[in-house]
């Protein structure tokens, strides 16, 4: 999964194609992810006693990963998303760096 929660990304088809969000949730397993404001569905709520009344609420669904795509916060572009491997830091195991392809910054 290349994309990480807190990434910016552009939504590239279905109704809310063009926009913009930030992600809330990624979902490995489903290769979906959670955009906040996004993939909005309005969800019929029975009432649950006195408190809550019930109603008609929006709710976002997740996407699939493959119809987002990142936005490079170094440069502002939509892009696609590379590897680097940092060999110089042997003690820290995880050193792989993801890596903008437009303009090679490390995101
Ligand atoms: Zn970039």
């Amino acid at each position: 999964m290349k994309l990480k929660k807190d990434d910016r990304v552009v939504v590239l088809g279905g109704k809310d194609k063009g926009r913009t969000g930030k992600i809330e949730k990624v979902l490995p397993r489903q290769a979906k992810v959670l955009i906040a404001g996004l993939n909005l569905f309005k969800k019929h709520v029975r009432p649950q006693g006195e408190r809550q009344p019930g109603g008609v609420v929006e709710i976002a669904k997740p996407l699939p990963a493959s119809r987002v795509a990142l936005v490079c916060p170094k440069c502002g572009q939509r892009t696609r998303v590379g590897y680097r491997v940092n060999q110089v830091d042997r003690v820290n195991r995880d050193t792989k760096l993801r890596i903008c392809k437009k303009c090679q910054a490390a995101i």
